[in-house]
């Protein structure tokens, strides 16, 4: 029997759950609240030449199998990120190296097991397990502020240790990226898709022993299931009948969404391959700073392609910063800038911003954090099948949370797991 399915977002996790839905056989409605696909991934494309800058998600690895999968079959290759292999990391404004051995000491996050409510601490009381120095303790909180995107207090250290357990790969996350826009691996997604029915967010969400209704300002749609690829601080916000709340309402309330500014510079040359460092000249892939805390500077040049650099700020600084207008966020931010790569900061030839704060679509940040406080493991509950309804977003992946990866198979997984109810249900 054919299933019809909706699915609520068309984001990479929504495309995904739709790919793998119609590959199924299944009659598929789409909807999505914006006018366009993607969801946090969007790509400035010039008008006037081909540069392109990601406003959203850029980076990649070689493990996250599902994107390179992606891209090869949009005819695009993978390219290393960094003008240069040997880039080292600093602390900035300091300069000073960060040593190998404090990337080490996130090896012992892998020891730290939390599993209870009771157990679980804030974010920012978990450096204090780790055996560091206070300054180094100043470093790794800037360090999470910026990767978390929200004020590590709020932050439940369960959560936090899980997205950490959840990297599947040994290598970093930045190392690679797509050589050519994200928007075409969207692009590529959607045309083997029905139509999607665009600006059309879904308000509410009712399931029953029949099937289920989905209600937007336009139309009432009626299916055998539903996935809401919504992330969950948003999806919080959606009406649900009564069985759904009380199901799944606490842990899509344990979400707090994150604040992130990304502002990219390109440049002529990749001059931060030789910096005057405190004592020598080094070649700089990476910033992070200790004052203000939560931002970092990366070389995220496409290898061969560009050279740029990239500021991410994070959490409060970013809710802060995003009050105020674009130039004086730039005015501020190329101060930071100077601070980790000199006077040449301001050679630039182009400049992009894009602000993830409070979006009321894609939640803001890389991905939501689960609160201090609330349910331990939401994500578990949230991504297995209840009453013909799953969720699926990069949170709620078992591999690569908060990543695009991790939206890929947050995805598939939700519509395998959702067929599979359906048909015991019979
Ligand atoms: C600045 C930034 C940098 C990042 N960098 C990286 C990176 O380098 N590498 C990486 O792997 N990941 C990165 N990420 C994270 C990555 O973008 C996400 O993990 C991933 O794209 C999330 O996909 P998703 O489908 O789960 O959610 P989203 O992309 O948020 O998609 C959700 C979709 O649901 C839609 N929606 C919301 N409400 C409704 C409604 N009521 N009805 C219908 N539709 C609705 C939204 O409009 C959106 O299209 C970055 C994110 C940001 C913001």
């Amino acid at each position: 029997m054919t299933q019809s399915i909706i699915v609520i977002g068309a984001g990479l996790a929504g495309l995904s759950a739709a790919t793998a839905l119609k590959n199924a056989n299944c009659h598929l409605t789409m909807l999505e609240a914006a006018p366009q696909a993607g969801g946090k991934v969007k790509s400035w494309i010039s008008e006037k030449d081909d540069t392109y800058i990601e406003e959203g998600a850029q980076f990649i690895n070689t493990d996250m199998t599902q994107m390179v999968k992606l891209a090869t079959s949009a005819g695009l290759s993978i390219v290393q990120t960094g003008s240069k292999p040997d880039g080292i990391s600093i602390a900035a404004p300091e300069q000073a190296p960060i040593s190998d051995e404090l990337f080490d000491h996130e090896d012992e996050l892998d020891d730290i097991v939390i599993t209870r409510k009771e157990e679980d601490i804030p974010l920012s009381s978990l450096y204090n397990r780790l055996d560091i120095t206070k300054d180094e303790q100043q470093l790794i909180s800037s360090m999470y502020g910026e990767l978390i995107n929200v004020n590590p207090q709020l932050v439940s250290a369960a959560g936090f240790l899980s997205i950490h357990k959840r990297f599947a790969s040994m290598q970093d996350d930045t190392t690679h990226q797509v050589a050519g826009p994200l928007s075409h691996l969207v692009g590529h997604l959607l045309k083997q898709l029905p139509t999607v029915h665009f600006s059309e967010p879904a308000r509410s969400i009712f399931s029953d022993e029949k099937g289920v209704t989905v209600q937007t300002d336009k139309q009432e749609y009626q299916a055998d299931g539903v996935v809401i690829a919504v992330p969950p601080a948003v999806a919080s916000k959606l009406t649900y009948s009564s069985n759904l709340v009380s199901h799944f309402k606490q842990a899509l309330d344990s979400y707090i969404n994150g604040s992130i500014i990304k502002i990219t510079w390109e440049y002529e040359t990749p001059f931060w391959e030789e910096l005057k460092g405190r004592d020598e000249v080094i070649h700089m892939a990476e910033a992070t700073f200790t004052t203000p805390q939560g931002i970092s500077v990366q070389d995220t040049s496409a290898r061969g392609i560009n050279n740029r650099l990239t500021m991410f700020i994070g959490a409060d600084l970013a809710e802060e910063l995003a009050t105020k207008k674009e130039d004086d966020v730039v005015r501020i931010a190329e101060e930071w800038l100077k601070e980790a790569v000199g006077e040449r900061a301001f050679t630039y030839s182009r400049r992009h911003v894009s602000t993830w704060v409070n979006d009321p679509l894609c939640g803001g940040g890389y991905g939501a954090a689960v609160r201090y406080g609330s349910m331990i493991a939401p994500y578990e509950l949230l991504r297995e099948p209840y009453a013909r309804t799953v969720f699926a977003s990069s949170e709620l992946t078992k591999e690569f949370a908060h990543h695009m990866e991790g939206a890929l198979r947050a995805g598939k997984y939700a519509a395998t797991s959702l067929l599979s109810f359906l048909k015991k249900k019979g």
